[in-house]
């Protein structure tokens, strides 16, 4: 389901410019903690592209895309992911997570992780401590090529919106299948490698029945509840109208 949100926080990747120095999950492990062998970030190897002359590397750095309709928040059962109304990035409230995995599973892009040690979900929350201060993003204040911009796409002043407005090109990570909406749009490159593109979320088969069956069956009996209520509410009204006549 989309949401609107007062902001659209999101990433542009100049992918001509990425270096592959990995620095920015150097700077993501270093900012949020997190424990190797785990990660928030990849940049996957595209090998060289182009004709000869016109040859060029490509790497493709990528995390959370902070999706317009994320997939990872329809399936949370205890409401730890969400999507932040202010910021539209979509965060994880590891307090209020019970490790049952289920984003893992829905997520198209494969971003997210269970951390053993801890039992609860992570992934990339685009150092929303940093930005919460005006900060950027730790990969992005890091990035020695600035190939990774990160600001307000609803903005069209933010520098992501002018980098939009001059790049060559823009594609996203989207088939016609499935498209979640992802806030992440790399310019002047092609990374429409198959490895990268977003696979159908999976949904376990408690999931199915509890959004598919058991929600719209409670959702009815309330309906129906109510109605029943509210014409016996109605009868009792009119007959005591009748009775206060004779
Ligand atoms: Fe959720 Fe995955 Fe989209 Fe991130 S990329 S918002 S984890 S569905």
């Amino acid at each position: 389901m989309k949401m609107a949100t007062k902001k659209r926080y999101g990433f542009v990747i100049d992918i001509e410019r990425c270096i592959d120095c990995r620095a920015c999950l150097v700077a993501c492990r270093a900012e949020n903690n997190v424990g190797i062998p785990n990660t928030r970030i990849w940049v996957m190897d595209l090998g060289v592209q182009g004709q000869f002359p016109d040859l060029a590397q490509t790497y493709v750095p990528y995390n959370c895309m902070h999706c317009d309709e994320p997939p990872c928040v329809d399936v949370c059962t205890s409401g730890a992911t969400y999507k932040d109304e202010e910021s539209g990035l979509v965060l994880v409230d590891q307090d209020a997570c019970i490790g049952c995995g289920l984003c893992v599973e829905a997520c198209p892009y494969d971003v997210r992780y269970l951390d053993p040690t801890r039992g609860v979900v992570d992934k990339c929350n685009a150092c929303a401590q940093r930005v919460e201060v005006g900060q950027e993003p730790a990969c992005v204040a890091t990035c020695l090529g600035h190939s990774r911009i990160f600001g307000d796409l609803n903005d069209p002043e933010s520098e992501v919106s002018q980098a939009l407005k001059e790049a060559r090109s823009m594609q996203r990570l989207v088939t016609d299948e499935v498209n979640p909406g992802p806030n992440i749009y790399y310019i002047n490159g092609d990374v429409r490698e198959p490895a990268l593109l977003p696979r159908e979320p999976n949904y376990t088969a408690a999931e199915v029945f509890w959004r598919k069956l058991a929600i719209p069956a409670v959702v009815a009996g309330i309906g129906l509840s109510f109605l029943g209520q509210a014409a016996f509410f109605t009868k009792q009204l009119l007959e005591g109208e009748k009775e206060f006549e004779e």
